[in-house]
C-alpha cells in the first residue's frame, strides 16, 4: 500500500469507523486511482477522493408493519444517494437480515463506477431494509413495501432517484413499492425499474444481470481467440444472476455442473440443461425451495452447506452475495484449472482473492463492470419509460450486448498491462475519472 494510500484510509476509517464492506470497497477503488489522483492537480484541488467517498445524502428511517399475527413490527429503511454527478441517483433496495448501512454505502459506492461504465446517464446509490422475506406471507411483504415506501417516496422520482431490486427484492416487491407509490403521488412514472411487463417493466431486465455478465466473459475469452464453447463453468447462487447467466451460458455452449443456495451446492457433471434449469427457476422463482430438491429429482451429489469452489473448472462466475470467494477457495480454483473469473454479484471475492486471480494471471473481471448488464438495462426502461413506448425483445437484448461489449473495450483500455488485462484497475479508472470529470465540471456542490 502506497504512503498516500495508507493515509487516505486511515482517515476514511476513523470517519466512517464499523463499516469494513465500505472500507473494503474504498479501497480497492483507491489503490486503482491514487497513481492518476497524485499527477492530476485538479483532482486534488478539487478533493475529488474526499468528495465521492462522502455519500451527497443518507436517509435512515423507521418502518413500522403489522404481521399476520396482528404483531406490530419495526425495521429499518435507508436511502443512501451517493453521487448524482451522471444523472439521477440509481441503483437497488436489499431486503435482507444483513444490512446495515456500511454495507449499503459499499453498494452505493460500486454503483456509482458501475453505472458510469455503463455509459447511460445515471448517478448511483443504493438502499433497503434488515427486513428479511424469508418465512413471511405475501401479504406481510406487502404490508412491510407499502410502510417502507410510505417514507421513500418523498425523496425519489424519476428525475431524483430510480430504485430497482437487489437482494430479496424482486418483481414482487417491486410491484407492492410501485403501487404505493403511484398512490401517495398519484402519478405514473418510472420511478421503479424491474416492474412487471405489462405496467412499464422492459424486456430483458429480468435476464439483463446474468445475460450481461456472459456476454462480458465472452469478450474476455474472446481477446484469446477463446469462446465459452465446450467451457466447464460453475455458479455460485441460485437467485435471478445465478439462473440467467446458466441459461446464457447453455446458450453459447457451455456447461454448468454446479449452483448453490443458502443450503448448499448442486453437483451435477451432466450439466444443468434447460429442462434441469427450467424446474429450478421454477422451484426457486415460484415454490421458493431449496436446491436440496433438485439434487433429490435429478439424483446429483449435494455439498451440504458449501459452495462450488471446490468443483474443478474452466470459468466461474461468483453471483452470490459479498465475500463469498477468499483467498483459499481462489488458489484451490487456481489450482484445478479455473482460468477465468467473472463476478455476477458485488464484490463477492474478497480482497485475498482477488490478489490470487491477479498474480496468476486469471481472467478476473470485478462486479462493477461484470454484472453492470442490469442496471444498465434499467436505464433503458428509464429511457423506455420516459418515451412512453417499450421496445421489442431483439433491441433490448442488442443494446444490452453492446454496452457490455463496449464497458469491456473501456476496461481493456483503461487497464493493460503489456499482454495481461488488469480488469480491476481498467474498471476502476474508467468509472473514476468520468464521475470526477463531472463533478469538476459542476463546482463544488
Ligand atoms: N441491484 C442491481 C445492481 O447491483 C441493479 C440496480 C438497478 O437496476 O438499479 O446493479
Amino acid at each position: 500500500m502506497s504512503k498516500a494510500v495508507e493515509t487516505f484510509m486511515a482517515d476514511l476509517i476513523a470517519k466512517n469507523p464499523s463499516e469494513p464492506q465500505f472500507h473494503q470497497a474504498v479501497h480497492e477503488v483507491v489503490e486503482s486511482v491514487m497513481p492518476i489522483v497524485e499527477t492530476t492537480p485538479a483532482f486534488r484541488q478539487a478533493k475529488i477522493l474526499e468528495r465521492i467517498t462522502e455519500p451527497e445524502r443518507v436517509l435512515m428511517f423507521r418502518v413500522p408493519w403489522v404481521d399476520d399475527k396482528g404483531q406490530v413490527q419495526v425495521n429499518r429503511g435507508f436511502r443512501v444517494q451517493l453521487n448524482s454527478a451522471l444523472g439521477p441517483y440509481k441503483g437497488g433496495l436489499r431486503f435482507h437480515s444483513t444490512v446495515t448501512l456500511g454495507v449499503l454505502k459499499f453498494l452505493g459506492f460500486e454503483q456509482t463506477f458501475k453505472n458510469a461504465l455503463t455509459g447511460l446517464p445515471m448517478g448511483g446509490g443504493k438502499g433497503g431494509s434488515d427486513f428479511d422475506a424469508r418465512g413471511k406471507s405475501d401479504m406481510e411483504v406487502m404490508r412491510f413495501c407499502q410502510s417502507f415506501m410510505m417514507e421513500l417516496f418523498r425523496h425519489i422520482g424519476p428525475d431524483t432517484d430510480v430504485p430497482a431490486g437487489d437482494l430479496g427484492v424482486g418483481g414482487r416487491e417491486i410491484g407492492y413499492l410501485f403501487g404505493m407509490y403511484k398512490k401517495l403521488r398519484n402519478e405514473f412514472t418510472g420511478v421503479l425499474t424491474g416492474k412487471g411487463l405489462d405496467w412499464g417493466g422492459s424486456l430483458i431486465r429480468t435476464e439483463a444481470t446474468g445475460y450481461g455478465a456472459t456476454y462480458f466473459a465472452q469478450e474476455m475469452l474472446a481477446v484469446r481467440g477463446d469462446s465459452l464453447k465446450g467451457k466447464t463453468v460453475i455458479v455460485s447462487g441460485a437467485g435471478n444472476v445465478a439462473l440467467h447467466t446458466v441459461e446464457k451460458v447453455n446458450e453459447l455452449g457451455g456447461k454448468v455442473v454446479s449452483i448453490c443456495d443458502y443450503d448448499g451446492a448442486v453437483h451435477d457433471p451432466d450439466g444443468i440443461d434447460a429442462d434441469k434449469l427450467a424446474y429450478t427457476k421454477e422451484l426457486v422463482f415460484n415454490k421458493r425451495g431449496s436446491l436440496k430438491q433438485y439434487a433429490e429429482k435429478y439424483k446429483t451429489a449435494f455439498l451440504e452447506r458449501a459452495q462450488p469452489w471446490t468443483i474443478p473448472c474452466d470459468v466461474a462466475f461468483p453471483c452470490a452475495a459479498e465475500n463469498t470467494l477468499n483467498g483459499d477457495q481462489a488458489k484451490l480454483l487456481i489450482k484445478n484449472g479455473c482460468f477465468c473469473v467473472v463476478e455476477g454479484a458485488n464484490m463477492p471475492t474478497t480482497p485475498e482473492g482477488v490478489t490470487a486471480f491477479l498474480e496468476a494471471k486469471v481472467l478476473f473481471a470485478p462486479g462493477k463492470a461484470a454484472n453492470a448488464g442490469g442496471v444498465a438495462t434499467s436505464g433503458l426502461e428509464m429511457a423506455q419509460n420516459a418515451m412512453h413506448l417499450s421496445w421489442g425483445r431483439e433491441e433490448v437484448d442488442q443494446r444490452l450486448h453492446g454496452i457490455m461489449k463496449s464497458i469491456h473495450k473501456t476496461c481493456v483500455e483503461y487497464g493493460k498491462e503489456g499482454n495481461f488485462v488488469n480488469y480491476v484497475d481498467g474498471a476502476n479508472r474508467a468509472g473514476f475519472i468520468k464521475v470526477a470529470n463531472a463533478m469538476i465540471a459542476q463546482g463544488i456542490v
